[in-house]
């Protein structure tokens, strides 16, 4: 082990002994947590529940600091994972990946609900279909009706549930909770945005490398993911805050998320729009969506799921997902669906990959706007990159560079530099950064 991760383990693992108050003070006040729910889980005495915010104390803490050690917010060991992962210690911007493809379900019942191309629920039916798996970790919905964007955990093991988890839901997802009652299976697949995929990933090194210097959490993430068997990341560019929907909604004279039949998200504007019941539309811009981030997205290290076996992203084109096949794993299991006539592909233009690596300059370049943005956000709770990076995609034929549509480019632009800019300047404020080397 490295002299500088063994000197941020020996920082943590001395503030651990502070138990759930340590994690309160440098991951709760911070404002820091990302509602992952990881520190539920990884909790030994089961006294931590997922509050509307954050995690609470509902009994005695033993004062084991383990919550504190497993939150991916307190310490991420980033390149270390990644060279277990990949034997590379450089993440490229899109994670690495051995092929990408623009893929769709053959289902057209699949098809129907999906706000792309249904790729996720495809491939975990036939694994649950076929016994390849013997549950799914996945996002369910809170209320029935058309459409519910309040999220829940959810284990599934009738793929009939599967339909559930298809809408896209913005609210924060503790969808970590439940790996604890989820090690009962043998095999499990999982599906979830970058920060549980996150979490779930710090876990997994832990259970692989930590045996000897932080025993406790190994003991904890061995018990919690030996049987996860196969990872799906969802490409994310953001979350809000819990109700902004209904904010967004109510402005547009939409009372309730039952009123809405069926939505979908225009691809070029990047806008919603909503079918309603009793007949006619309603429409939120990108622009009023993107303004309203969380405070945990401003320390998001990953927007497109780093450490899965496959990421599942939104594309340019309507009833297609883009998909990065990053290992064997996932390209076998991706293949067989292909086999099956479960899927199907159409090209992606150089795969992107010629055109990500010479755009690492270009973005680079780009932290003044991101920097812009951010300190907007911080004095008007606003977030105004946008108008800047619509701008320059204007100059573009189809507003696509090189295959690459904008919608791919926004997520690029403003998640990659602004990390950095967000650390410094929530130092600048006072706040904790966690460590992630
Ligand atoms: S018992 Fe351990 S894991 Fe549970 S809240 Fe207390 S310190 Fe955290
Ligand atoms: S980030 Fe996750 S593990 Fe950390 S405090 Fe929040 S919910 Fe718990
Ligand atoms: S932007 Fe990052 S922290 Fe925010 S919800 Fe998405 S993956 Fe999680």
């Amino acid at each position: 082990m490295e002299i500088k991760e063994r000197e941020i383990i020996d920082k943590h693992r001395e503030r651990a002994k502070g138990s759930f108050s340590s994690l309160q003070k440098f991951v709760v006040d911070q404002k820091s947590c990302n509602y992952c729910g990881c520190c539920v889980s990884a909790c030994p005495t089961d006294v931590l529940a997922m509050g509307d915010e954050s995690p609470q104390l509902i009994g005695e803490c033993n004062e084991c600091g383990i919550c504190y050690l497993a939150c991916p917010r307190t310490f991420l060991p980033m390149t270390q994972i990644q060279e277990w992962l990949f034997k590379t210690d450089v993440i490229p911007p899109l994670g690495s990946y051995i092929r990408a493809a623009l893929a769709s379900s053959t289902s057209r019942k699949i098809l129907d609900r999906a706000p792309d191309g249904g790729i996720t629920t495809t491939v975990f039916t036939y694994l649950l279909q076929n016994k390849l798996v013997d549950a799914v970790i996945t996002t369910g919905k809170q209320h029935d009706g058309a459409w519910c964007y309040h999220p829940r955990p959810m284990i599934v093991t009738d793929p009939a549930d599967l339909l559930e988890a298809m809408d896209r839901k913005y609210d924060p997802n503790p969808l970590l909770s439940v790996l604890k009652e989820a090690a009962r299976f043998k095999k499990v697949a999982f599906a979830g945005l970058p920060c549980h995929v996150l979490g779930l990933s710090k876990l997994r090194y832990a259970a692989h490398a930590y045996e000897e210097i932080l025993p406790a959490l190994y003991k904890t993430a061995r018990k919690l993911t030996s049987n996860i068997d196969f990872v799906v990341g969802i490409g994310c560019m953001c979350r809000m805050g819990k109700g902004t929907w209904d904010v967004m909604l109510r402005e547009q004279g939409v009372k309730s998320e039952k009123e809405v039949k069926r939505h979908y998200e225009e691809r070029i504007t990047g806008d919603y729009v909503f079918f309603l019941e009793g007949g006619g539309e309603a429409r939120v811009g990108h622009r009023r969506i993107i303004n309203n981030p969380h405070p945990m997205c401003f320390l998001c290290s990953d927007y497109d799921g780093y450490f899965s076996d496959t990421t599942v992203d939104r594309s340019e084109y309507q009833e297609y997902s883009t998909v990065l096949i990053r290992n064997k794993k996932g390209e076998n299991i991706f293949n067989q669906c292909l086999e099956k006539g479960l899927v199907t592909t159409r090209d992606l233009p150089d795969e992107g990959r010629d055109f990500l690596e010479s755009m690492t300059p270009v973005l680079q370049s780009l932290v003044d706007f991101d920097a812009y943005g951010y300190e907007q956000y911080l004095k008007v709770g606003s977030f105004l990159t946008e108008s800047t990076i619509r701008d320059m995609m204007g100059h573009f034929e189809n507003r696509r560079l090189r295959g690459i549509p904008e919608n791919i480019f926004l997520e690029l632009l403003k998640k990659y530099p602004q990390f950095e800019f967000a650390k410094k300047k929530r130092k600048e404020l006072g706040y904790e950064n966690p460590d992630i080397y």
